[in-house]
């Protein structure tokens, strides 16, 4: 049962094969069995999670039907959960349980979503790695001594180890896309403004977006499907009509027009990876796509232009945990200020400390205008990059990751070195556009992603694509050993 897909299961649950509560028994043990290997969940919510599944196969018995009803998922740890810790993997928030339920988490439930748990992450979404849980790293399923990538690596090491089907995620420089890579999962970050931010814990809020992380593209539209649409709480929330995603899945792709910036074939990209793209290429072609080399020239500016967009935004958001409301509060202070400083020095870890420092140094009277208005204007650059890229084509397509996953530890003494991984994957998040990572293949055993980016609000056509091409190839199907 645990090999079932979203869209499997919604087949299954509406032809009564099963019903949601055996579905959500069979999983809760299967993670209770595995997932000490792998660290992937923070909090299990077993008793909510059995609740919603018989209230879930209530509604159905009583007619009602839908993709979600029924079916198994888990949260990021940093989409509030009402009376359930929402720690954002971090010490500060250890303690925290949400007085109310994420936009995203209500939504879902509604739809009859059951939610599993809550899932393992970098501390406050900074990393790329999953190793700066306060909770431990998360290991990859495919190698147990590799990273399954960040930020919400949780969420897809327990997705690509079938311990449930599908989870939610948040993409604020790839943190969707590129631990879907490393898992060999199908991962969407929305087009910002899609999906509602608020009760999503904030990293950098210009940036962040939530979305889904599955195994394949139509489970990515059936998720997708549960979180969208406007939010009057949420003010940067987009009033557009949301579209049916799963019928935008059968589409051909005859004529379809895909770019391959030159720019992303440069040095750093792992050969082997380069090969994996090309071939996706020819398979695209196969199908009726039209390839066509295009650029973008500022992209060499994006890892710096993010690097400092993202801790500015980080440093005043993190501003709020300062042991006074909520989070953690240190032993005895003497005094206010010593209640500040041991508060936040003891409750966030050390690389969102350094976060928080270069955030606020280059917001700092003085520096403003060299760093982070530079930076803004370099954020513009790129966007129009795009804007007149897709003038010319429908989609761009490329790697989701200069490397394959990496050994646990290997680049935790040079944090530069992680920060070059997000060197495809940023540039969407600067512009604001969605895009999505798919399976495309492996090196040495370790999977790899190949990335389309596509216009504002063409999150259909993205799932289109990935849908039509894993029609046609089967990376997508492949399963770590093991699990
Ligand atoms: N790796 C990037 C960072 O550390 C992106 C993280 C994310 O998308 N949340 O900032």
């Amino acid at each position: 049962m645990h090999q079932l897909t979203l869209a499997e299961i919604a087949r299954g649950l509406a032809d009564k094969k099963f019903s949601s509560e055996e579905l959500t028994k069979v999983l809760l043990a299967r993670i209770a069995q595995l997932d000490p290997q792998l660290n992937s969940f923070i909090s299990l919510t077993e008793d909510l999670a059995l609740t919603q599944a018989k209230a879930a196969d209530a509604r159905r018995a009583n007619g009602e039907s839908g993709a979600l009803l029924g079916a198994p998922i888990a949260h990021k740890d940093l989409f509030c959960t009402q009376g359930i810790r929402t720690s954002c993997g971090s010490k500060m928030l250890d303690n925290f349980k949400a007085p109310y339920d994420a936009t995203v988490v209500a939504k879902l439930a509604a739809a009859g979503a059951v939610t599993l748990g809550k899932t393992n992450m970098d501390e406050f979404a900074m990393g790329s790695a999953n190793e700066s849980s306060y909770y431990g790293a998360v290991k990859n399923p495919w190698n147990l001594e590799y990273v399954p990538g960040g930020s919400s690596g949780g969420s897809a090491a327990a997705v690509a180890a079938r311990l449930l089907p599908a989870a939610t995620g948040t993409d604020t420089g790839g943190s969707i896309r590129q631990p879907a890579a490393l898992t060999n999962l199908t991962g969407l970050k929305p087009t910002y403004g899609r999906v509602s931010r608020w009760g999503m814990i904030a990293y950098a809020s210009s940036l962040d977006q939530g979305g889904p992380l599955a195994r394949t593209a139509e489970d990515c539209a059936i998720l997708l499907q549960g979180m969208a649409g406007f939010d009057p709480n949420d003010s940067t929330s987009i009033d557009e009509p949301v579209p049916d995603y799963s019928a935008s899945l059968n589409g051909s792709l005859q004529g379809l027009r895909i770019g391959v910036p030159k720019e992303y074939f440069g040095a750093g990209l792992d050969p082997r990876i380069a090969d994996l793209i090309h071939n996706s290429i020819k398979e695209l072609e196969k199908l009726g796509a039209v390839v066509k080399e295009i650029s973008l020239p500022n992209m060499q500016h994006a890892i710096p232009a993010y690097y400092v967009i993202a801790p500015a935004e980080a440093s005043s958001n993190l501003s709020r945990f300062d042991g006074v409301r909520f989070g953690y509060r240190c032993e005895n202070p003497v005094n206010l200020m010593d209640l500040y400083k041991r508060s936040r020095g003891e409750g966030f870890g050390p690389e969102v400390q350094r976060r928080i420092m270069v955030g606020a140094y280059a917001l700092s009277a003085g520096y403003y205008d060299a760093y982070y208005l530079k930076a803004q204007k370099i954020r513009r650059l790129i966007k129009n990059d795009f804007m007149a890229a897709f003038n010319e084509v429908d989609i761009i397509l490329g790697p989701t990751t200069p490397n394959p996953a990496w050994k646990l530890g290997a680049k935790n003494s040079d944090p530069v070195a992680a920060y070059l991984e997000d060197v495809y994957t940023i540039t969407a998040n600067l512009a604001g556009l969605p895009g999505l990572s798919m399976p495309a293949g492996f090196v040495d055993g370790l999977p790899v992603g190949v990335q389309l980016l596509a216009p504002y609000f063409q999150e259909g056509r993205l799932l289109n694509v990935a849908h039509q091409y894993q029609l046609h190839t089967d990376w997508h199907t492949r399963t770590p050993q093991g699990f």
